[in-house]
């Protein structure tokens, strides 16, 4: 069966130009790095290409009007979305050739091709239904869930473990109790986008209980991420016991990030997938993987990488001590960790109970 990579090298047309963090070759120099540490080829990781999400795709989530306008924008090819997601000339074949990339491991994993697949040029979880935003043109997590359910899916779990909160996944489902979204991010008093991404933020209505906010200190370490993924996301995952699983895999809460203020090493992200590959063998989940955010070189291909080979159950070359002691990092969480977690546990169990 194997782990399917959705890639196009059409993916470098999304890049918001010079000086902007999100550029075109993230993904081609992502790939390099992967091919360096012995995760492509036969038998290991497969390639498969997508093709552009069509309009009523986009629409099944954002409005008409939106996507109209980016179309009309993408003509004319300057101005802005907003001040952090500038236009270029074709970003609506950009933002839709990304997308149908998500739309692509999304097929691939529901007709049963295999049991987990992935498109690093997506997770972009910012995007309102009516606006793009913080780097992200259109919700693609919010797009191929809204899809799923519409294809019969019965439960989602969405996790975010991005640097920054995932707030327009959090909005698109938060009155639902078929999408159970949750989010490891900087504390959003101190990180875009400020405005939510708070533990009391729990849903509303039939939502009520199936949204799940872990902000996480802005000097957080390993053991402050290893420490609260392991309270929550195996209890989570087992309680809700989800169809499919979308990992918004983003990388930029790396020490070596220049968008985020974590201090996680690969150690994190290794620990977090190898939970996640060893919860999810042997139960019909099936498994959705969503790049996100990671501007820094060679650090977000080893990011990414050490991720894919985990779900792929392959060795790599990726030397994640070396990285860890680099980082830096703690014995003991913090002890405000502790609390965010101790906050948040009676609410999982509130989730068993359903
Ligand atoms: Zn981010």
């Amino acid at each position: 069966m194997g782990l399917a990579l959705v890639y196009t090298d059409e993916y470098r047309r999304l890049d918001f130009g010079p000086g902007h963090p999100m550029r075109g070759d993230r993904y081609e120099r992502a790939m390099a790095v992967f091919r360096e540490k012995g995760l492509l080829g036969e038998g290991k990781v497969t390639i498969e290409s997508p093709r552009p999400a069509s309009f009523e795709e986009l629409t099944s989530f954002h409005t008409t009007e939106y996507v109209k306008r980016v179309q009309a924008l993408s003509k004319i090819g300057s101005g802005s979305i907003t001040p952090d997601t500038p236009i270029f000339p074709g970003i609506y074949e950009a933002g839709a050739i990304s997308v149908g990339g998500s739309i692509k491991a999304m097929e691939l994993v529901l007709d049963g091709a295999y049991p987990a697949a992935g498109n690093l040029c997506g997770g972009w979880h910012h995007a309102f239904a009516e606006t793009g935003r913080g780097f992200c043109i259109f919700n693609d997590i919010a797009i191929i869930v809204t899809l799923m359910l519409q294809r019969g899916v019965g439960r989602v779990m969405v996790l975010d473990i991005d640097a920054h909160h995932g707030d327009g996944t959090q909005r698109a489902f938060y009155r639902r109790n078929d999408v159970l979204t949750v989010s490891f991010h900087q504390d959003p008093r101190t990180l875009y986008p400020f405005a939510s991404g708070f533990v009391d933020e729990a849903g509303e209505g039939d939502g009520l209980g199936y949204n799940f906010n872990v902000p996480m200190p802005p000097d957080a370490k390993d053991a402050d991420f290893i420490y609260a993924f392991d309270a929550l996301v195996p209890a989570l995952l087992e309680s809700y016991r989800p169809d499919v699983l979308v990992l918004q895999m983003g990388v930029d809460g790396h020490c070596s990030g220049i968008v985020s203020h974590l201090s996680y090493s690969l150690k994190s992200y290794d620990h977090a997938s190898r939970v996640l590959a060893e919860l999810l063998r042997g139960t019909h989940t099936k498994l959705i993987f969503l790049g996100g955010g990671g501007f820094v070189h060679p650090t977000l291909g080893l990011g990414w990488g050490v991720q894919i080979a985990n779900f792929a159950g392959i060795p790599s070359d990726i030397d994640v001590e070396a990285d860890a002691r680099n980082c830096g990092n703690r014995h003991e969480p913090l002890a405000l960790v502790k609390r965010t977690v101790d906050a948040l546990l009676p609410r999982v169990e509130g989730l068993q109970r359903k």
